[in-house]
């Protein structure tokens, strides 16, 4: 079934003209260069769902590119590309690269920053759904891959040969998973076959990239069906990344279970989802048992808490690759956890305005509903954070 399919150009309308990427196809196309959306956005139109960011691929160089944008500059040592800000929104632009790229023994691609021409950049991408180029002029998909085809039968197809495609890149694995939830298709069967046994590939991949793909992961809104379907796959996340593996090994009706079905809920619901919070539930095993074993050897519950968090921190942030800013907002969570236990006084006023007191909160109302802290205590929170200030003195100062 190896059909070798020849380029189609397919004449359609998509609202491309007030996406940022507009302005700076216009630009370089304006400069003689050839320009065009590309990847997700072009996926996402077509099946008539928001963009939530937008890539362009073009002829001119990172260096041209940056010459047309004040606001750009160029990205990346392995693939440098082109990042052009316009408004609030930064826009990608990556150069035709060839599909020649330096491999490792492995056959891992170690540099790919050859330029090529637009057939070549096509065959270097992943999906067939995500090699399909607009010509904002023409009003025209041009299509290598029988890309189009393939989002009308919701189906995700490999280009090229699947397992040589994920020893270049592994995490074309974790995508594949990632984006057949996210878009409801399924995976077809020679893209998928192959998973279960390279997915040990991911084990030499930089914790951090891991790290990344999985948040996308855990913010898609499918969560929950993407680790079903790894587990559907054969995928054995015991020595992927520490994440994936807790993911998998949750217990039922726990911490990480109600996280999960939360942001899936939020996500879906088009509301916002703070990705520091999900991870502080998800990580909230290798916090709590050290918490209640500081407390029993003596500690008070802010030290036992503060001391269980710095004894996880360098692991978190080495072993699990989470960036520093996100490990501190979680670290923030999980140090105000014990303060949700002083209830009189000035106490509860000061927790009420710290700048991570929402997230925190939430965070208990978790602990709560699995059994893990008293409900009555999260009622407590409930009232006296909605409450008027006559209300919240007679809660924290009466005698009764
Ligand atoms: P999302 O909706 O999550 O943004 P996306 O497909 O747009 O999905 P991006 O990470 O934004 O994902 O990548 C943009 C495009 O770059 C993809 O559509 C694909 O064409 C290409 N691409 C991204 N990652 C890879 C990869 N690992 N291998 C090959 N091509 C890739
Ligand atoms: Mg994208």
């Amino acid at each position: 079934k190896k059909l070798k399919i020849a380029c189609q150009y397919h004449n359609l309308h998509l609202p491309a003209e007030h996406t940022p990427a507009a302005h700076v196809i216009r630009e370089l196309t304006s400069h003689g260069y050839e320009a065009y959306l590309v990847g997700g956005a072009v996926r996402d139109f077509l099946l008539h769902v928001a963009p939530k960011d937008f890539d362009v691929a073009t002829n001119a160089t990172p260096e041209q590119v940056c010459k047309l944008f004040r606001r750009s500059r160029v990205i990346g040592k392995r693939f440098p590309i082109a990042h052009v800000m316009v408004g609030r929104d930064t826009v990608e632009v990556s150069t035709f690269r060839s599909g020649v790229a330096r491999q490792n023994e492995a056959g891992r691609i170690v540099k790919d920053n050859a330029y090529g021409t637009i057939e070549q950049d096509a065959v270097r991408r992943d999906f067939t759904c995500n090699a399909l180029y607009y010509d904002m002029n023409k009003k025209q998909v041009i299509d290598f891959h029988n890309g189009m085809d393939d989002i009308q039968q919701k189906r995700l197809v490999m280009i090229g040969e699947p397992v040589a495609r994920y020893q270049e890149d592994p995490v074309r694995m974790l995508r594949a998973v990632r984006l057949a939830g996210k878009l409801d298709f399924v995976i077809d069967e020679t893209t998928a076959a192959p998973i279960a046994e390279q997915a040990h590939l991911l084990q030499k991949e930089p914790v951090a990239r891991l790290f990344d793909e999985l948040v996308k992961i855990i913010v898609s809104g499918h969560a929950q069906g993407c680790l079903q379907q790894l587990r559907h796959l054969g995928v054995d996340a015991s020595d992927i990344h520490p994440l994936l593996f807790a993911l998998q090994n949750a217990p039922r009706h726990g911490v990480i279970e109600q996280a999960l079905l939360g942001t899936d809920k939020r996500v879906r619901a088009g509301q916002s989802v703070s990705v520091g919070f999900v991870l502080a539930a998800l990580m909230w095993d290798k916090i709590l048992p050290n918490y209640q074993q500081n407390q029993s050897n003596g500690a008070s519950e802010v030290n036992a808490m503060l001391a269980a968090i710095s004894a996880f921190r360098d692991e978190m942030e080495r072993g699990w690759g989470v960036p520093q800013t996100m490990s501190a907002t979680m670290r923030e969570i999980w140090a105000l956890q014990p303060h949700f236990l002083y209830l009189r006084g000035k106490r509860p006023f000061k927790l009420l305005s710290n700048p991570r007191f929402r997230a925190a909160y939430d965070f208990l109302l978790i602990r709560a509903k699995v059994g893990e802290v008293e409900s009555a205590l999260a009622d407590w929170w409930t009232k006296f954070q909605y409450a008027k200030d006559d209300v919240r003195n007679e809660m924290a100062y009466s005698d009764s």
